[in-house]
Parts: C-alpha cells; structure tokens; sequence
C-alpha cells in the first residue's frame, strides 16, 4: 500500500513538473532567413537569422541553446557572428556559452549587463554548484557576458540586413529590447509579447520587475511606430505569422481586461485571496496556457492598482 503512493506520488511529480518529456525547440520558419525555435513547454523561444555574412541569434537558456545551435548547423554552413539578448532573465540570457566556437559577438542593454552581474550570475553559480540533478547540466558551463552594451537604440547593418534594436524600458523587465529587421518585415518582441499563454512576470535570479502601466506603454510606443511588420515573434508562445499588429493589439488589450477584471473584484471588496481563488478568466483569453503564471500577475494588478491605480 504504501509502495503504491509512493509510486503515485512519484509519476504525480514527474507529469506535474514535465519532467518525463524532455524540452524540444522546434525551429518554425517565419520568413525566408529567419526561425523561431519554439519551446515546447511554453518557456523563452529562441530566434534566428541566416545572412549571407552569418548567423544572428536572439535569446538562448543554457538549458537548451544547444539545440538551437544544432538547428543553425542543418540549416547553413555559416558561422554564428552576433548574439542578442532580450533581457537578462535565464531562459533568455544564460546560453551563449554554446556558441563559443564560433566567437560571436554578444550584443545587449546596460541594464542587461547590471542584471546579469548582479543576479544571474548569482543563480547560474547556485545552480553549478547545487547537488539537485535538475542542474546536472550547469556544470563546466559558464554564464558568458555581452560584449556591447548600449542605451537607448543601435543599428546593426550585417548580411544586408538592418537589424534596428531599441530599448523599450521598463514594462516586462527593467528593460526589454527590441529588433526590427525592416528588410525581412519582422519584429522579435522577447518577452514583450507572449501568445496564447499567460505571460509571465519579469524575473532575473529571482528578483522580479514587471509592471503593468510600463507594459502597456510599450505596446503602445511599438503600435504608433505603425511599421511595416508582417509579423511580431513572440518570447513564450507559438509565433502567428502574417498576424502583424493584431498580436500586439491583443497583448495590450489582455492587460487592460484583465486589471479591469481585477479593479471590478476590489470594488465588491474582495481581498488578494478571495481574488486569486474567485477570479474567472474572460472568454478571449481561457484558451490561454500556463495559468499558473496568473497568480503572480493577480498581484501585480492588485498592488499596482491600489499604490497608483495603473
Ligand atoms: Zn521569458
């Protein structure tokens, strides 16, 4: 009897964290040149660019950047040149070490650069030396840091492209940024979009940032740009190409529902709790994954509210 709950227990832990199903990142291609690695447990894709001059690649976990890398070398002879990072958080920031061989140049935000000093390396150093075998794969690997690091906005012309990267400020992460490539007509978003899951909160070793009014700023600065995007590439969540703006329109609009949602709930008097237990996900966003995620973001949008009423 008792073997058997230990036995249930057991297979409860592994489909409860995933464990039994190793992490793929499924290359999808966007447009000619370009590809999404999507991750197929919902957590930070990884995308890449072929030039004819080389390979740029956005985003890259430690725990799975090889895979990417693998992709890059099925789909071309040429060598990585330039890493870019959204932000500083793991899943997006932790993995240039892959790609050493091939000496990239590794291109991110000052505040990036601050975060990665300041916490990451921190929780990569934790997990290198922690005996828990879900970080096996940390030893002998380094958290490699960027090269460049910029304020404001750059212009990368590789490969006859323009890569246009702009730091979008606060809102996700103490700054994401973003990459324009005008010639290909896509945006890569990082973690300022999310589609068909919940996003998740703006975490770097776990000291977490995100704040709602900055988001919707954000969206709304990229939106009035009105640029010639054919499609945006998500940071978590498959990427609809061809969907264009309605992406971003529908990543505002989930914040702006959502606290509504929450605002209506404090008006009746409820409390954090009665919230996080009673709130119902509108009909637009139910079919939305990772609800865990939510619990996070229902304080986020109780304590934002309540402090400045954003
Ligand atoms: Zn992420």
């Amino acid at each position: 009897m008792k073997r058997k709950l230990l036995i249930v227990l057991a297979l409860a832990w592994v489909f409860g964290t995933g464990a039994a199903a190793p992490v793929r990142m499924t290359p999808v291609k966007v447009t000619d040149g370009v590809y999404m690695l999507e991750h197929s447990r919902g957590s930070g894709n990884s995308t890449v660019v072929i030039t004819s001059d080389g390979v740029l690649v956005l985003d890259f976990h430690i725990e799975n950047a090889d895979q990417t890398l693998a992709a890059i070398r099925k789909l071309t002879d040429k060598n990585v040149r330039y890493l870019i990072s959204s932000h500083s958080a793991g899943d997006h920031a932790s993995g240039a070490w892959h790609f050493r061989e091939d000496k990239p140049i590794y291109i991110a935000t000052k505040n990036q650069i601050h975060d990665l000093q300041m916490q990451e390396q921190k929780e990569f150093d934790e997990r290198k030396n922690s005996s828990d075998p879900r970080y096996a794969l940390y030893k002998g690997r380094e958290l490699v840091k960027p090269d460049i690091a910029f304020d404001g906005q750059m212009t990368l012309y590789f490969g006859g492209l323009t890569f246009q990267i702009t730091a979008e400020g606060r809102g996700h992460s103490t700054g994401d940024l973003t990459v324009y490539i005008p010639q290909k007509r896509v945006m890569l978003m990082g973690d300022l979009l999310d589609t068909e899951i919940h996003p998740g909160q703006g975490e770097s070793g776990e000291i977490f940032y995100s704040n709602v009014k900055g988001w919707i700023r954000i969206l709304d600065n990229i939106m009035a740009r009105n640029l010639p995007v054919e499609t945006y590439v998500p940071g978590h969540g498959p990427v609809h190409v061809g969907r264009g703006v309605k992406d971003l329109e529908e990543q505002k609009r989930y914040f702006v529902v959502m606290r509504d949602e929450v605002a209506k709930m404090m008006q009746a008097g409820k409390s954090l709790e009665q919230i996080e237990k009673e709130f119902k996900v509108p009909q637009e966003f139910a079919h939305y994954k990772r609800p865990e995620r939510l619990r996070q973001f229902y304080k986020l949008f109780f304590h934002q509210l309540a402090e400045t009423g954003y």
